[in-house]
Formats: C-alpha cells, structure tokens, sequence
C-alpha cells in the first residue's frame, strides 16, 4: 500500500488528468441505474447504453421487470451477454423490490447487497449515481488492475482491494475514485500495452520499476 500522502496525490493527479470523468451508464432513474449497471458485468458502458433505449421505452420500473416475460427480457438484453443469469437475477431483483420496498430501490448498501444479482461492486455504483451517497469504492476491472500495478493495493479479491484503498483515500475522494480509474483504465493503463510514458503516476508506480 501506499502513504496516505501519496495516495492523495495520485488522486489528485488522476483529476487534474480527467477533469469531466464521470459515469458513463446512462439512466433517468435509481432503478435504471440498477439495471444498467446488472447488465454493464462482463460488458462495455458503450453496448449497455445501446441495448437499454430498447428496454427502458417499455420497461422501466420494477413491477414492470416482475411482469416481462422472462423469454422476452432475455431477448432484449441478449447483446450485453450472460443473458440467461442476467434476466433471472433482473426478475428476482425486481421481485424483491417489489414485494420488500415498495417498489423503490432501497438507498443503502446493507439493502442493495442483499438483492439478487447485487455485490458491493454493483452497490457502490448505484450508492454513488442513483443516489450520491457514495459509502465505498467500486472496484471493477479497472480499479483492480490499476490498484495492483500502483501498489494501491496487493489483494486480488475486489472487496479487500476496497478495504485497502479505503484505508489510504481520504473520505471526500470517494465520488471521484472509481470514475477515475475507469477512465485512466481506458485512456492509458489499458490492461494490454499501458502507455507508461505517457503516464502522469509513473513515478509512483511500482509497475514501472
Ligand atoms: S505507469 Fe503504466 S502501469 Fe503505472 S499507472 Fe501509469 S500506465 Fe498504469
């Protein structure tokens, strides 16, 4: 891990790097943030928001997931793959927002984590976008690889990688973090081939030594 300091620099950097990083799911409500964010695993935010128009013009709200048929709700997230998994923990989410909240997407993580199909990677998006609370970090495929490579953290389940990041970024970082490395992930520490060179943490980096 790294010192508190530098870490607070990193992110620092990361700002100054990618001043408009932000989330790139598009959604109009909690429960749209929900099932994009269900279907974004194993998925580009690109294809998400290409496949969810379709959906959302005609399905939008729980009850609207508890009746869609299970064949046709397969149908239409099918280009987001795992669509068979995907639908049946879209329905039981649904189901039990339905019959546990009202119909209303619970606003803390305990509840979120507690749905079908939702981990704290899917809870920490939803906490920060639908609801700008953010409690934690999400740490996807980005966060992970570039965490590891910094000397952010050297875990490789997500949620110690959280608990170590937690430890060394301040609190008030917390709605920038994971947008951040989305979008370093993306622009320069791509998972093949980083452009080290062209990289502002290089001097912080344990990869690059
Ligand atoms: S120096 Fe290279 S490996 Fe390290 S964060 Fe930058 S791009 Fe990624």
């Amino acid at each position: 891990m790294k010192k508190r300091n530098e870490a607070i620099e990193i992110i620092e950097l990361l700002k100054k790097t990618y001043p408009d990083a932000k989330c790139s799911l598009d959604f109009t409500t909690p429960f749209e943030m929900l099932v994009s964010v269900m279907l974004s695993a194993q998925c580009t935010d690109e294809r998400v928001n290409k496949t969810t128009p379709s959906i959302f013009c005609k399905y939008s709200t729980p009850q609207d997931f508890v009746d869609i048929d299970i064949l046709e709700l397969e149908q239409l997230i099918h280009p987001c793959g795992f669509y068979k998994t995907k639908a049946k923990h879209l329905k039981e989410c649904a189901k039990k927002i339905v019959n546990d909240y009202n119909g209303v997407v619970p606003n803390s993580m305990e509840e979120l984590v507690k749905l079908p199909g939702i981990g704290r990677k899917c809870a920490n998006v939803i906490m920060l976008n639908a609801f700008n609370n953010p409690c934690g970090i999400a740490v996807d495929t980005h966060a992970k690889r570039i965490s590891n490579r910094i000397g952010l953290s050297n875990n490789t389940d997500p949620n110690k990688i959280e608990e170590d990041l937690l430890k060394q970024i301040p609190e008030k970082y917390l709605k920038d973090v994971n947008h951040l490395l989305v979008y370093h992930g993306r622009n320069l520490c791509t998972a093949k081939a980083p452009k080290c060179d062209r990289c502002p943490l290089k001097k912080y980096c344990d990869y690059c030594f």
